[in-house]
């Protein structure tokens, strides 16, 4: 096992989880891996998975596991991933996060760490129709918010059962919540 950092971000759409990683992985010299950038990116480019993947985005849903799964494997074995990385948008169901550890097992990596970036749903929907991106209207919103409540807070339960969850409070100048960010990661 090696002392690499495997960092896993989690939270609401909007709760800053990607301005945070960009942030850490400056800091930390790791890769941000972001699977809702690599799917606007195939959607963008209309490739095969791309073309699978646009309903979903656009809808608020999320994609299946399948279309994932092999993408976050490929991923984490580039080059650059192999003395750590911050994983943005995935885990976002139980069996992603099942997937993740037999994948982190397989590969005999560093155990992930998990952090939860804790935002009010009032901040969040404001937050993101500020953002204005494809899927950050209202309706698409709502249905993010409930898909994140029904599928990706029994995720914060599975790291915090495995005892690999923090959570901070991230509600704050975005400065602050990075600082609080490097105080828990270990
Ligand atoms: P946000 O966190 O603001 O919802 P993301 O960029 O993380 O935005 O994700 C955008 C969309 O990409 C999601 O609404 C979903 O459709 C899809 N997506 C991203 N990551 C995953 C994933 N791990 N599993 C399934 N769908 C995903």
């Amino acid at each position: 096992m090696s002392t690499g950092k495997g960092l896993i971000f989690l939270g609401p759409p909007g709760s800053g989880k990607g301005t945070q990683a960009q942030q850490l992985s400056k800091e930390f010299n790791i890769p941000h891996i972001s699977t809702g950038e690599m799917l606007r990116e195939a959607i963008a480019q209309q490739t095969p998975l791309g073309q699978k993947a646009q309903t979903y985005v656009d809808q608020g849903e999320l994609v299946p596991d399948d279309l994932l799964l092999d993408l976050i494997e490929d991923r984490l074995n580039q080059e650059d991933a192999q003395e750590g990385w911050i994983l943005d948008g995935f885990p976002r169901n139980v069996s992603q996060a099942e997937f993740l550890d037999k994948l982190l097992h397989k590969l005999d990596k560093f155990s992930p760490q998990a952090i939860n970036l804790d935002v009010p749903d009032e901040v969040i929907i404001d937050r993101l129709l500020l953002r204005g991106r494809k899927d950050d209207n209202k309706e698409t919103i709502r249905r993010r918010l409930d898909v994140y409540r029904e599928k990706t807070q029994p995720v914060l339960d599975y790291y915090r059962q495995h005892d690999k969850l923090s959570s901070i409070d991230g509600n704050r100048e975005l400065q602050e919540v990075t600082t609080s960010l490097k105080e828990v990661v270990t």
